[in-house]
């Protein structure tokens, strides 16, 4: 994953603050928010059930977040563009798709903010507004890879998730060295027992069916 920085933000982990001046290039503090955003904004707070209001810009999230310095803008920016109305920004960037969901930003919150469910509130948002950065777009394909291959298996199998991961991309980029990127790899893994060449599935897929239509149904 690349290494993306925003010149103008400030915010570090050591230096979380949200300062005058140090928002990236873009962010503007409207007087007001136009209908669509607000109700974008409201969208966005029914998926995560949390008030984006109730943040005090503190930066505890970001000051914890382990893949903050990865991020153009880092979580407590998110939650700052939700509350100026710049939803769009945030559906559109790749600090939403390099989040990992661990939870620590929810958990050091002082205001009960629960940024980590925000962060998936945006990433379904923006997978259903077409919205997705394009530089998260294998992160994209690897989630949908990683399902497919459960509700396939019932379990994860590792191997088949590497080949239809890697097959997806390299036909849809020609880039096809991509295919053997990371192999080397491979026997170190292995001994690790990371690796697995065969995984046989799970014996009652029926089971799995009913989570993912479960899914489905709450999603409607
Ligand atoms: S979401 Fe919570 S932890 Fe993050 S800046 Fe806002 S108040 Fe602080
Ligand atoms: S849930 Fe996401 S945004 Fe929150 S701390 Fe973890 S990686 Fe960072």
């Amino acid at each position: 994953m690349s290494n993306l920085s925003v010149p103008n933000a400030k915010t570090t982990p050591e230096n979380p603050h949200l300062l005058p001046g140090t928002l990236p290039k873009g962010i503007h503090n409207p007087n007001h928010r136009d209908d669509s955003n607000a109700a974008q904004v409201a969208l966005i707070e029914t998926l995560s059930k949390t008030k984006t209001a109730n943040c005090y810009k503190c930066g505890k999230c970001t000051a914890g977040c382990p893949v903050s310095e990865h991020m153009e803008i880092g979580p407590s920016q998110i939650i700052r563009l939700l509350q100026l109305g710049n939803v769009d920004k945030a559906l559109r960037s790749s600090s939403i798709w390099q989040c990992v969901s661990c939870l620590t930003c929810s958990s050091r919150c002082p205001k009960e903010v629960d940024c980590a469910a925000i962060m998936d509130a945006l990433r379904e948002v923006s997978l259903l507004q077409d919205k997705v950065n394009p530089q998260a777009q294998q992160i994209v394909t690897f989630q949908r890879a990683f399902l497919d291959n459960i509700r396939r298996n019932g379990r994860l199998n590792e191997l088949d998730l590497i080949a239809r991961f890697k097959s997806t991309v390299a036909l849809r980029t020609r880039e096809f060295s991509f295919l053997f990127k990371d192999a080397s790899l491979a026997p170190q893994l292995r001994r690790l027992k990371k690796l697995h060449l065969s995984q046989p599935r799970s014996k009652d897929l029926s089971v799995v069916d009913r989570i993912f239509a479960r899914c489905t149904e709450i999603e409607k």
